[in-house]
């Protein structure tokens, strides 16, 4: 079945090599109603699957309570946005030449902020055709889709060309993949002194193996979290030098309590809590360049 014109060749036995990646995508292509999702995106139309930081405004859970839950909707995308914004700050200096790619790119969000912020093209892939749709139709709707696009690949073996992006981040995706093929095809499309950027969930080597809430996190979204250990590994193994480490934990807390509250709550919200405040699970970023 092919999906979009630029990407005629894309077909779902090319792109979903395994039967996890299948299971994976099917996940992304069905679960497309969830309000946490799509209430928070038509906020300002960009959409986000990824968790946010900073304090909240407690005001939003008070005050009158028919304006609540509107609030505290806009309060959460606020903190996703802002997550997307310290995730750009480390990608360096773009240039309107240069060329991105958004390794795992959801409905979009973090894809039309890099374009806004650096003016250059953003290529983002993902393995769920409905996902690619849905943000391509904002790239026409944006009036950016001639700069901005959205391809069904796998971030693993993308078939782009070797060194032809100068930055890639991925937001809360390498969970679904290994860490050491990821980083091959990263370190295979950056250019020379080109920038990673990474945020993501991962476990504590020092507190031991998987804790039970990290196996829940991984169990609701069929994902595998990898220790903190194995970033660095795959990276140095493949010509990525870290040159940031945040551990953001502290800054994500404070969402997933306003989130429990919310009326979006999935029921995921007090594995994560658990996991971050018994120090099983951080939430971290890397940034490294290519050597
Ligand atoms: N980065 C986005 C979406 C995160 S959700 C955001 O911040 O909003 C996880 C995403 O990873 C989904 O879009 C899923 O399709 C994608 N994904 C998982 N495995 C993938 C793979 N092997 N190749 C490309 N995308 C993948």
């Amino acid at each position: 079945m092919t999906t979009t014109s630029t990407d005629a060749t894309s077909t779902d036995a090319s792109v979903l090599r395994t039967d996890y990646q299948r299971a994976v995508a099917a996940y992304w292509n069905t679960n497309r109603n969830d309000p946490v999702n799509l209430e928070l995106g038509h906020v300002d139309g960009l959409y986000h699957h990824h968790y946010g930081i900073g304090e909240y405004d407690p005001s939003v859970l008070e005050g009158p309570p028919e304006t609540r839950d509107d609030r505290i909707i806009r309060e959460m995308h606020r903190l996703e946005t802002m997550q997307a914004d310290v995730l750009l700050d480390n990608l360096g200096r773009i240039a309107p030449t240069d060329r991105l790619m958004d390794g795992g790119s959801g409905r979009g969000g973090t894809s039309f902020m890099a374009h806004q912020r650096f003016g250059c093209r953003v290529d983002g892939v993902t393995i769920s055709e409905y996902q690619v749709g849905f943000a391509n139709e904002r790239a026409s709707e944006r009036g950016v889709d001639d700069t901005v696009r959205f391809h069904f690949r796998n971030m693993l073996d993308t078939g782009f060309d070797a060194g032809c992006m100068r930055g890639i981040w991925t937001n809360e995706t390498t969970m679904y993949v290994d860490l050491f093929e990821l980083y091959a095809e990263f370190s295979r499309l950056l250019s020379f002194g080109g920038r990673y950027v990474c945020i993501t969930g991962c476990y504590n080597d020092v507190t031991g193996g998987r804790s039970k809430s990290v196996s829940r996190i991984d169990e609701h979204y069929t994902c595998n979290i990898h220790p903190r250990s194995e970033y660095f590994k795959a990276m140095a193994a493949n010509g990525l030098v870290p040159i940031n480490v945040l551990d953001l934990t502290g800054q994500t807390i404070p969402y997933w309590e306003l989130r429990a509250k919310s009326p979006v709550a999935t029921g995921i919200e007090e594995p994560f809590l658990t996991a971050y405040r018994e120090g099983s699970f951080h939430y971290l970023l890397i940034a490294a360049d290519r050597v």
